[in-house]
């Protein structure tokens, strides 16, 4: 299938207040520019330099999100355009991110990554260090960041019950941080495999790519 029709189906799916972030790593820019035409204009990359190098050569009107996790070094490759950052789980990186956001004079939106899967591999801060970052004098000394959400992924299995419990547990948060930071906004949550359930949890972002773009190859 196309990826114009796999990216209607998707949408003819979605609420209204749920953004779509098309995911677009490890594929040509022509399969971004399908999806493009086809009206999309979120894109989500997981490498940074990947990101730039796709931003450089496509439509200026793109929204570029980094989903993936950042490595400080890199913060720079992407501070001049990049619109949300999906995986900040630091003190340090945010420190980074509001440095060379203050280089080009803007700022620059993050969500929080908080780790609500079990398995060991996935990355993320516990609710308890994303409360005390937010309502931390440092934080609030940083001009050149903004945080508007929280972000998570949900464990890699077929059990519906365990999933939902994940992300149920990151609304919950969300709501939880939302008391005493009432600009957050976003919950980012949902892949091609679990988006359903993520929606029905609450969430108002999904990252989806396979699901649009077909399955990724990563030998090459
Ligand atoms: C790759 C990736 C996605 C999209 O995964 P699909 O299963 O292809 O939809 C979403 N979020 C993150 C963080 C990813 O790395």
């Amino acid at each position: 299938m196309s990826i114009n029709t796999n990216l209607s189906q998707l949408r003819s799916q979605l609420p209204d207040e749920v953004t779509l972030v098309a995911v677009s790593k490890t594929k040509p820019v022509a399969d971004l520019m399908e999806a493009y035409e086809a009206g999309q204009r979120i894109f989500g990359e997981n490498k940074i330099q990947e990101m730039a190098e796709k931003q450089q050569q496509m439509p200026k009107d793109i929204q570029w999100h980094m989903i993936g996790n950042v490595q400080r070094n890199k913060v720079k490759y992407m501070s001049s355009f990049v619109d949300l950052i999906h995986g900040v789980d630091s003190v340090k990186l945010l420190n980074e991110i509001n440095k060379q956001a203050e280089k080009h004079q803007r700022t620059i939106s993050c969500l929080l990554q908080l780790k609500i899967a079990q398995e060991d591999t996935k990355f993320g801060m516990t609710s308890e260090d994303a409360y005390a970052l937010l309502n931390s004098d440092h934080f609030k000394s940083l001009k050149n960041i903004s945080i508007v959400g929280v972000m998570g992924m949900a464990s890699f299995t077929n059990n519906a019950t365990q999933i939902k419990e994940e992300f149920t547990d990151l609304k919950n948060t969300f709501e939880r941080l939302k008391k005493n930071t009432p600009e957050l906004e976003i919950i980012s949550m949902g892949m091609s495999g679990d988006f359903p359930l993520a929606i029905e949890c609450g969430s108002t972002m999904i990252r989806v790519g396979s699901r649009i773009f077909g399955a990724r190859n990563y030998t090459n």
